[in-house]
């Protein structure tokens, strides 16, 4: 028997609701695949806020780091909106994600079958997405000096070194290697010289993967190609702001943000969530849709412990939940069959992943 730690931070609003329901699938999957999880509970966001006066407290990093991975819910909510900036549950994420070094935004996009009327744009460019955003979070024009303003002016600088491209670049290929084993590497490199070394060292390390087909595509293009013929890519790497950009554009092609899994990972620990946020106008009601959560849970198997016959297991309990027209409300327009609460849809995504034959 296989044992991992993980810490496990609920949050606010819907986040604990749905972080039951993942624990609940991966308990499921994990007796099928002989591996054991022990979870302990640690405070963030507004509910750390009111229990001891601060979003963030020491024992929430310690135990992260002390953990194996870190599956994260959501934080925030209007009753904590008024607080000074540092008390606020926002800036406990953000001090967190960087304590944790976590310099690796992942993002995956994928469109389910059952769920291809959801997205905006024709079923057709959208059936059989499925590709993979990695950012990179903690460099690039976000954090670059000199920044300021004056009141004329305001200027920030997009700066890479050769260290941060290499790191970003070796996780976007170990990722493409697990996947199709293709990368498209997108920049500015025809206007900016920090682009142009971005380009040099990406094809550097292509190098090391010679599996991997690396092409490369200019920011304003990749924006255009997102939306005209999106089942092109697979890997996806940029820096910072492009990754921003891109990674908001690329999850509206599911049409349902309670569908898409995130992880932010870097050197010493990754932090697996959902890509939305706590939801307190539905919190405690029941609906909450917990898919992206169960698909972090699914994520954190695959890219954090290795265990990817554990992540094939409930990658295929939530096809086949949704194949079988199981629906919570937000996607009850969508060829639903049954409208489901939020944990009939973990329980049922828990049968099923169980159930699954590869
Ligand atoms: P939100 O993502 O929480 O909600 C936007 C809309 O989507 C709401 O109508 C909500 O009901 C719906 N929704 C979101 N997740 C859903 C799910 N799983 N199932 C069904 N419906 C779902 O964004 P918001 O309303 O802008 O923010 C609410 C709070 O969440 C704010 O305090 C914000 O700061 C915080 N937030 C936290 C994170 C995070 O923890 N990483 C991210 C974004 C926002």
């Amino acid at each position: 028997m296989k044992k991992y730690n993980i810490a496990l931070i609920k949050g606010d609003g819907i986040g604990p609701e749905i972080i039951d329901e993942a624990t609940k699938v991966l308990d499921a999957v994990g007796a099928c695949e002989g591996i054991e999880f022990s979870y302990q509970e640690v405070l963030m966001g507004g509910c750390a806020y009111d229990a001891v006066g601060d979003p963030l407290p020491q024992e929430t990093i310690d135990v992260s780091l002390a953990s194996d991975a870190v599956l994260f819910g959501a934080i925030g909510g209007e009753k904590w909106d008024t607080l000074p900036r540092e008390k606020r549950p926002e800036s406990g994420l953000l001090r967190f994600r960087k304590e944790l070094g976590v310099f690796a935004n992942l993002r995956p996009t994928n469109v389910y079958d059952e769920m291809v009327n959801a997205s905006s744009l024709k079923p057709e460019i959208v059936k059989g997405v499925d590709l993979m955003v990695v950012r990179e979070l903690i460099g690039g024009i976000y954090f670059g000096e000199p920044k300021g303003r004056d009141e004329n002016r305001g200027w920030n600088t997009m700066v890479y070194t050769r260290p941060e491209i290499e790191r970003i670049a070796h996780v976007a290929f170990k990722i493409a290697m697990e996947r199709s084993k293709k990368v498209c590497s997108v920049d500015k490199a025809n206007v900016l010289d920090v682009s142009q070394l971005w380009r040099e060292v990406v094809i550097e390390v292509s190098q090391e993967y010679p599996e991997v087909a690396l092409t490369h595509m200019y920011v304003d293009n990749a924006a255009m190609q997102l939306i005209r013929d999106p089942k092109q890519f697979d890997v996806i790497l940029t820096g910072n702001i492009f990754g921003d950009i891109l990674s908001d554009e690329a999850s509206m092609l599911s049409g349902s943000i309670g569908l898409l899994p995130s992880a932010s990972v870097g050197a010493k620990i990754g932090v697996y969530e959902p890509i939305h946020g706590s939801a307190p106008d539905i919190a405690g009601m029941g609906i909450a849709n917990p898919i992206a959560t169960v698909a972090s849970a699914s994520m954190m198997l695959r890219y954090a412990l290795g265990e990817n016959s554990a992540a094939d297991r409930i990658d295929a309990g939530i096809k086949e939940t949704l194949a079988q027209g199981y629906r919570t409300r937000d996607m009850a327009a969508y060829d639903a069959k049954v409208i489901c609460t939020t944990s009939q849809m973990g329980s049922m995504i828990a049968q099923m992943a169980v159930e699954w034959k590869a």
